[in-house]
């Protein structure tokens, strides 16, 4: 099981931080994750800041995992 960094968001990883995670996988990612759900981040009182657009733990991690195996 790999180690991700702690989402900066309640809801999941700011735009930021999917690319320190992903690297040049992020346009992949971006590609793989059309027409799946994102979350939106409003700030409170659900979070401390409006991140806008967020991308999943769960998306992510799959994705990174997936990619990993392929590699
Ligand atoms: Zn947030």
């Amino acid at each position: 099981m790999m180690t991700l960094p702690e989402p900066a968001c309640t809801l999941g990883y700011t735009a930021t931080q999917l690319g320190e995670i992903l690297g040049d996988g992020v346009d992949v990612y971006r590609a793989w994750a059309v027409g799946k759900t994102q979350g939106v981040c409003e700030g409170e009182p659900w979070c401390t800041e409006p991140h806008g657009i967020v991308h999943f733990e769960r998306d992510v991690t799959r994705f990174k995992s997936a990619r990993a195996r392929s590699q």
